[in-house]
């Protein structure tokens, strides 16, 4: 178990590592943490004014990184000492800035090394910061949120986490049960006491109507906050020439924020990253699935029913210019119940049959017109998108809200078990110390989302998922 705020300070290592991307840039910097960093520095810092003593904290000095072995100047650099506490970590840190050019920030960390600093782990900074108590757990994952967000609404989400918003409705679920558990202990130390110190009326009211509820809303709050970190997959399916990559072009075109463009996992599909309204998106086109031999087609349907499963919607492509096949009807039964927006492709040059066809065929679904070619109907079809996925947490403000994540998710909602299983002991009067088990087992869950009671474990998973320097 860890226990944050009592970590050893004498004998921690000093870290080092490359805190700025691969690849040039302007600027690359080294950071170093731990008891030796300032050494380190005075070592390999040569100011261009001497200094009258040791480094100012928190104060840029200008000069040179030079490898004292050799007397070789290496980079012309910024260097910055920050004292501890009132660093990331809470120890002395060390920034080097220095020209973003991987050969230099290498050499630069080999001489940091060569004065014994040791090559920091992935997040290591981070977790120092949270063991060191500066920040807890939410607010070490909401750095890794912050470094990985995709989208605006993602970023205040990540933003609101690490200003403590979560951390403050969970301590505040904690004192709750902790004044709960005052009383059963009381009862327990004094079991022949005449009074009736447990009263099991007050104790189910503040479960039910103080606990349970705040519980309860932000379990829901981590479906509503996974759309806008992790985003939601949408699947493009439709036969041949329906204009499933003309539309999947209009939609990236539309947006001005496309993170990546990555072949899919078969040669068969394509997947791309939009941004709709906030929402990441994972647009899985099927372009690649053809149905010219029977043999093939089973393939093709087979595919597709393997992408419509990893999908969180559908999008049924149509050609408008012609009647609807029985390989479209084919198709639309593939999709099952999975939600889905029937789209009807090249409406600049439909016909009147298919219209009526459509009614007939997708009556109750949503049918979105559009001319992939001309992108029109696209912010239509955006809509769509969006409000199928946000409906059914329509209000929902990103802005203003925490939103937990599946690790939060899932000890909040063992955590509300354990009040549900007390109150269940009230109503049959158990006696204080079961009572006090289950209340104890409600307080180690919400211990583990902010780190009171994390394993190394957990830990280790939580930040093995950090880059090096962070
Ligand atoms: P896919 O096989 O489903 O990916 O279809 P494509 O996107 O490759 O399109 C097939 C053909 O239809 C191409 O010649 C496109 O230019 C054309 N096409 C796609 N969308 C439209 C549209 O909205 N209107 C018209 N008139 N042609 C379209």
């Amino acid at each position: 178990m860890v226990d944050p705020g009592n970590k050893a300070l004498s004998g921690n290592p000093t870290i080092v590592a490359i805190a700025t991307p691969p690849g040039p840039g302007g600027i690359g910097i080294v950071r170093l943490s731990g008891p030796n960093a300032a050494a380190i520095i005075s070592e390999l810092f040569i100011p261009i004014k001497p200094l009258s003593g040791p480094l100012t904290s928190h104060r840029f000095y200008y000069g040179w990184i030079s490898d004292s072995s050799t007397a070789q100047k290496i980079d012309e650099v910024l260097v910055v000492f920050m004292q501890a506490p009132r660093t990331y970590t809470r120890e002395d840190v060390v920034e080097i800035h220095c020209h973003g050019n991987f050969l230099i920030l290498q050499k630069i960390l080999t001489l940091c090394q060569n004065c014994g600093a040791r090559l920091a782990e992935p997040g290591e900074f981070t977790k120092l910061a949270f063991l060191n108590g500066r920040i807890d757990l939410t607010q070490a994952e909401a750095v890794l949120e912050l470094l990985t967000a995709k989208t605006s609404k993602g970023l205040q989400l990540a933003v609101e986490q690490l200003k403590g918003g979560l951390h403050q409705h969970i301590q505040s679920v904690c004192d709750r049960l902790i004044s709960i558990k005052a009383v059963l202990e009381v009862a327990i130390d004094f079991p022949d006491d005449d009074i009736d110190i447990i009263q099991p009326n007050s104790i189910k009211k503040q479960i039910n109507q103080e606990i349970a509820p705040v519980l309860e809303n932000l379990i829901s709050s981590a479906d509503n906050g996974k759309v806008y970190k992790d985003g939601v997959s949408v699947v493009i399916i439709g036969r041949p020439n329906v204009g499933k990559s003309s539309l999947l072009n209009a939609l990236l075109r539309e947006d001005r924020a496309i993170v990546t463009a990555l072949p899919g996992t078969t040669r068969d599909t394509i997947e791309e990253h939009l941004n709709i309204k906030g929402m990441p998106v994972r647009v899985i086109d099927t372009a690649g699935i053809r149905t010219s031999t029977e043999a093939v087609e089973e393939i093709g349907i087979q595919r597709t029913r393997a992408k419509l499963a990893e999908a969180d919607l559908a999008l049924m492509m149509l050609d408008s210019s012609g009647p609807i096949s029985r390989e479209d009807l084919q198709l639309f039964e593939s999709i099952g119940d999975k939600p889905l927006i029937v789209v009807a492709n090249k409406f600049d040059i439909s016909t009147t049959t298919l219209l009526t066809d459509l009614e007939a065929h997708f009556s109750g679904h949503e049918i979105v017109r559009t001319s992939a070619t001309n992108n029109q109907g696209i912010s239509q079809l955006e809509d769509a998108v969006f409000s199928m996925v946000t409906g059914h947490f329509a209000g929902w403000d990103p802005g203003h809200a925490v939103a937990p994540n599946a690790r939060h998710q899932a000890a909040m909602t063992n955590s509300l078990s354990a009040c549900h299983r007390l109150v269940e002991g009230l109503e049959h009067n158990l006696p204080p110390d079961l009572l006090a088990i289950e209340l104890q087992t409600a307080l180690d869950h919400l211990g583990d989302i902010v780190g009171y009671t994390t394993t190394e474990e957990i830990l280790d998973k939580i930040f093995g998922e950090f880059c090096i320097g962070k």
